[in-house]
């Protein structure tokens, strides 16, 4: 293709279709109809790569937006491990940020949680919390249960500084730093059941 990369080359496949499928090709974001499908829906989008964070495959993603609303997701094709291929779960990585109204547009997921939402135990109603009140709340909850709970010797006498009480899931999203410092801090606490959402 002399010169012309994967990614280019999809581009140009994309707006080519669109043409022959007589969809107009509009030369600025306010010409353009806020349809969900179609290439043109790129058309003057801005694109933003980044990684699906849904599982440890870390497959590449291009985000295009247009007036900080995302307008669609795909694969990179110029990233290593995907190559421009996105599982189902990674295809629908743009309805965290916008969903597929009645009228075929994308609009704001009004659903999204883009606040702290705390429930009292017992609790029906949920209440808004900035973020300083919840890390507290997290780290003194954290605190008393493993103060409550710490084994110094186990029923043998055998020194095992532990607690059962918490468990700790990890994400195959974080890297290997992000893990070590992870791993130390549980431990200092004492917690031994330590796990990863990967199956691979
Ligand atoms: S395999 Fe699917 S879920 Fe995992 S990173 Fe790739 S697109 Fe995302």
């Amino acid at each position: 293709m002399g010169g012309l990369n994967r990614r280019d080359f999809l581009k140009l496949l994309g707006l080519g279709t669109a043409g022959v499928l007589g969809v107009p090709v509009a030369a600025s974001a306010a010409e353009i109809p806020a349809v969900a499908f179609g290439y043109h829906r790129l058309v003057a989008a801005k694109e933003t790569r980044s990684i699906c964070a849904y599982c440890g495959c870390g497959c590449g993603l291009i985000v295009y937006s247009k007036n900080n609303q995302v307008v669609s997701t795909e694969g990179d094709p110029d990233h290593p491990i995907n190559e421009g291929a996105l599982c189902p779960k990674g295809s629908s990585m743009s309805d965290i940020n916008t969903i597929v109204a009645d009228n075929y547009t994308r609009v704001a997921n009004a659903r999204r949680a883009d606040k702290v939402l705390y429930r009292a135990p017992g609790g029906t109603e949920w209440q808004v919390k900035d973020w300083d009140w919840a890390l507290e709340q997290i780290a003194k909850r954290v605190k008393d249960t493993r103060d409550a709970t710490f084994e110094e010797k186990d029923a043998k006498g055998v020194t095992v500084n532990r607690t059962q009480a918490i468990a700790h899931l990890g994400s195959a999203s974080l890297d290997t730093e992000e893990n070590y410092v992870i791993h130390k801090m549980l431990r200092s606490l004492g917690v031994i059941n330590i796990d990863h959402h990967a199956r691979l």
